[in-house]
């Protein structure tokens, strides 16, 4: 049976203890792979390659570290058909999203910052009348960790490691155990591209134990993790003690709040994505629906109707829906369709699992509209990541505004309405690091990216990941 090993100082390497865990396929239920379970001593291994790759890496010119990098986004490119089918062979997303989405995303993040890193400039202050300068050295930080989740694999995975090494890092990382099958084959592209061996190097195993080791080790100053809000609390508990770095990206309980005015074709059609996009199982997605009473029968209706017609099923057709990623998370997932029920709500459409023939023991699901309007019920404050939405009529905008705002979360929120004053307005007031007007998902890679209250802490994207992985020194000079 095929074997994910760690890639550790340019080597494909067995954890450890020889440990190894089992990985299932969601479409099937199927295992189809081992993973590695690695352990305090691999990740301590890949620090040491790391550790000893440092002062080469970070003496490297920009344009020799661009030129490298480039090359890792050429390679995944060209492989683009195999990661794409490794990446829903591992999440159960439809491979045709896999390939229009989460592989060439990955290659342009790595092209990205293979760019940015030319461009990337310090301050400096020239103190008028003392004869004194002041410049900002912005150094890299030595060996950085990056964890990241399961949700878009190789996407994310490359959003954090690219930043890093492009400011001259060297980095441990730990993909998500749940999907770890692209991390695994980028071993090969970074080898082929010729990055020296322990710039960067990927750890496999679980949270608690590889993850873990990683957020503890004393020489790691600087961790960027994406999952969950409680798991972000556990490793800011572990390294705010060790005062490390973090970056934080967490969960979100959008809203994607609908005004009458808005154009109601170009909102519905994005509106379908917006809720069911990956499985509903993107941080970004909107899962609370707010639509002003006076067109909610008709979005009701023409919604429904809709979603009705989505087609769920084996990840390799030409699907809307693929599987849901794991077996604990479909049943995760089930049970807030429960409780939404418990709580008052009425399910308008889904609901209920799909069994897809020849596919019996896979983890399909049906997308899910629930009518749910008590906006503090659990159902509408508690973080699903699913294909599940709920539907909550407002009337006016204070009212929509308490409604998006009145959750724990803050990540991002889309506004429908053609009245500009009213979008400003509420861009302004809205609690969220992310605001989309007329639009979702509309990605341009220098904007600041990540959250507000437990949605996170620091910001992605741009220079700010740039500003993240390296570490400011001010130089004052008097002449
Ligand atoms: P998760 O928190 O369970 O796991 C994320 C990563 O953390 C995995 O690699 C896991 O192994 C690791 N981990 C778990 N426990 C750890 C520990 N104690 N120490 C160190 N590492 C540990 O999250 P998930 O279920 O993989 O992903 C889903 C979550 O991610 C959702 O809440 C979603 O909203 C969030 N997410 C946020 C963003 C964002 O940009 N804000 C993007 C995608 C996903």
């Amino acid at each position: 049976m095929l074997r994910l090993k760690n890639y550790i100082n340019g080597n494909y390497q067995d954890p450890a203890d020889n440990n190894w865990m089992d990985l299932t396929t969601p479409a099937s239920g199927d295992i189809y792979a081992q993973l590695a379970k690695s352990n305090q001593a691999d990740i301590e291994s890949a620090y040491a390659a790391a550790s000893s790759a440092f002062k080469q890496w970070s003496e490297t010119t920009l344009e020799e570290r661009s030129r490298i990098m480039l090359k890792i986004a050429d390679l995944i490119e060209k492989h683009a058909e195999e990661l794409a089918s490794a990446e829903s062979k591992d999440n159960g997303k439809p491979v045709w999203l896999a390939a229009a989405v989460d592989i060439p995303r990955a290659s342009a993040n790595f092209r990205f910052y293979a760019h940015a890193l030319t461009q990337f400039a310090s301050e400096s202050h020239n103190s008028t009348g003392k004869n004194t300068i002041n410049f900002t050295l912005r150094q890299p930080i030595g060996v950085v960790g990056c964890i990241s989740p399961w949700n878009l694999p190789l996407y994310l995975f490359s959003w954090k490691v690219a930043p890093a090494i492009a400011a001259g890092n060297t980095v441990v990382a730990k993909p998500s155990e749940v999907t770890p099958y692209t991390a695994y084959l980028l071993g090969d592209i970074l080898t082929q591209a010729g990055l020296p061996a322990g710039v960067l190097n990927i750890v496999h195993g679980i949270g608690p134990e590889a993850g873990q080791a990683l957020v503890e080790h004393p020489g790691i100053r600087a961790i960027s993790f994406t999952g969950g809000t409680q798991t972000g609390k556990l490793l800011a508990a572990t390294a705010a003690p060790m005062f490390k770095k973090l970056s934080l990206e967490l969960g979100g309980k959008n809203p994607n709040i609908i005004f009458a005015d808005c154009n109601f074709e170009r909102m519905m059609q994005v509106t379908l994505r917006s809720s069911f996009a990956n499985q509903g199982q993107i941080c970004l997605c909107g899962s609370r629906i707010l639509i002003q009473r006076t067109i909610y029968d008709r979005f009701k209706e023409e919604f429904v109707k809709r979603v009705d017609k989505m087609t769920v099923g084996n990840p390799e057709e030409q699907v809307d829906l693929g599987a849901i990623v794991s077996k604990d998370h479909l049943q995760k997932v089930l049970g807030y369709i429960e409780l939404a029920v418990e709580e008052g709500g009425t399910v308008l459409s889904g609901g209920i699992q799909v069994i897809v023939p020849g596919f019996e023991n896979g983890f399909y699901l049906r997308p899910t509209v629930i009518e749910l309007p008590d906006d503090r019920c659990r159902v509408n404050q508690e973080e699903i990541f699913g294909p599940v939405v709920t539907l909550i009529p407002f009337d006016t905008e204070g009212e929509a505004l308490n409604i998006a705002n009145g959750v724990p979360y803050g990540l991002s929120a889309t506004l429908w309405s053609r009245d500009l004053d009213r979008c400003m307005r509420m861009s302004k007031a809205l609690e969220a690091g992310i605001v989309w007007v007329n639009t979702w998902l509309n990605r341009d890679l220098r904007t600041p990216f990540g959250g507000v209250k437990q949605s996170g802490v620091g910001r992605e994207g741009g220079f700010e990941a740039l500003r993240f992985f390296t570490e400011p020194k001010n130089v004052c000079i008097e002449y």
